[in-house]
């Protein structure tokens, strides 16, 4: 693979690790008889969060993956973090090269890998680095630009959350698509694996992409998913990878009432954000509650207390009109979350 083609989407898939031989051989030859696959990605270095999980089998994964390729034609792509990398892939003609996200934060890393690979004709794809930070993804391609790298495609996998959230990263769609406004030159691929964190999301993630113009998805598959060494939730086997392309419907970017559409998904897309920390609050909250229903128990205290209650509403009902809200709105949200406290702390009781 030399270029990234703009005139059909981009598919990507193959597992989150290179785990044996024999795995990334199969998965291979599974996900070329799908005949929707024209990159294979395995990671051979594995950037952990924390220590003590699988890092990836390392260089003599290599190999693996050019047996493979020339089993099936099908091109690959590695994902380096540092010029050692860079240089064991070159040394076995990987196809493609991508950075992750936990390495795009890092701009002496992407500028080492950079520096690595001055005067190298390579297609090179960047991650959004795990925190929202639009500069620095832009910066990260910026900085393979001045290395004199032409093929570049970027890949947008979500941001990390302080608080679980519905998805394992918050897709932040709309920096995406900001992104995409200030460097329409350049390709942007969806990570629906790492986005989503889980399976049954795969496919409505995937959709959302091609329904925003995407130029292409990458997407994790393993022969095995409930085995594999990292990422298990959020694989899947080559033939469900094949049904879930099937299942894409490919959309046209009918430019005029797109970006209508677009600016509505942004701003639903912030209101299921809160509404997500919403409820990581409430269920915070209740467990305060029920901690409390404890020590009432303990100490025979009666559960409502009067006192305690007209001070929550007096706190609370002033604020209202600062915040833009309703003070007959503050009463009933008030009155509903103290309900449930109660019940709460009721049932901790008796
Ligand atoms: C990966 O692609 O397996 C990976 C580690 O992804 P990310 O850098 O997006 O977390
Ligand atoms: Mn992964």
């Amino acid at each position: 693979m030399k270029s990234f083609s703009r005139d059909k989407k981009l598919l990507i898939a193959g597992p989150c690790s290179a785990e044996t031989e024999e795995q990334v051989m199969q998965t291979g030859l599974r996900l070329k008889a799908t005949g929707h696959v024209d990159l294979y990605r395995a990671g051979i270095w594995k950037p952990r969060t924390r220590p003590d999980s699988f890092e990836g089998v390392g260089a003599d994964g290599l190999p693996w993956m050019t047996t493979m390729r020339d089993a099936t034609g099908l091109p690959l792509t590695v994902e380096v973090a540092k010029a050692s990398h860079v240089e064991l892939c070159l040394k076995h003609s990987i196809d493609v090269l991508w950075i992750g996200a936990r390495t795009t934060v890092n701009p002496f890393a992407v500028q080492e890998i950079a520096d690595s690979l001055q005067g190298v004709e390579i297609p090179v794809m960047v991650k959004n680095p795990i925190n929202p930070d639009f500069a620095l993804w832009l910066g990260g391609i910026e900085r393979l630009e001045k290395a004199g790298i032409k093929e570049i495609a970027a890949i947008h996998r979500g941001f990390s959350n302080l608080s679980e959230t519905y998805y394992r990263n918050r897709p932040q769609w709309q920096l995406a698509l900001k992104f995409h406004a200030e460097r329409p030159d350049i390709p942007i691929i969806c990570d629906p694996s790492h986005m989503g964190g889980r399976r049954d999301v795969l496919l409505e993630l995937s959709q959302k992409a091609m329904n925003l113009a995407y130029d292409g998805l990458m997407i994790e598959s393993h022969i095995n998913p409930d085995e594999a060494w990292s990422d298990a939730r959020q694989q899947i086997t080559p033939e469900t990878y094949g049904e879930l392309i099937d299942a894409l419907i490919i959309r046209e970017d009918h430019e005029d009432d797109q970006p209508l559409q677009i600016e509505l998904d942004e701003l639903r897309e912030r209101i299921d954000q809160i509404d997500d920390e919403l409820l990581h609050l409430l269920h915070n909250r209740m467990s305060v509650a029920r901690e409390i229903g404890a020590y009432k128990k303990q100490h025979n205290i009666t559960i409502l207390q009067k006192k305690r209650w007209a001070q929550i509403l007096g706190r609370y009902l002033d604020q209202a009109e600062d915040r833009k809200l309703s003070k007959e709105f503050m009463e009933n949200y008030l009155a509903a979350i103290h309900d449930e406290s109660i019940d709460q702390q009721q049932r901790v009781i008796n």
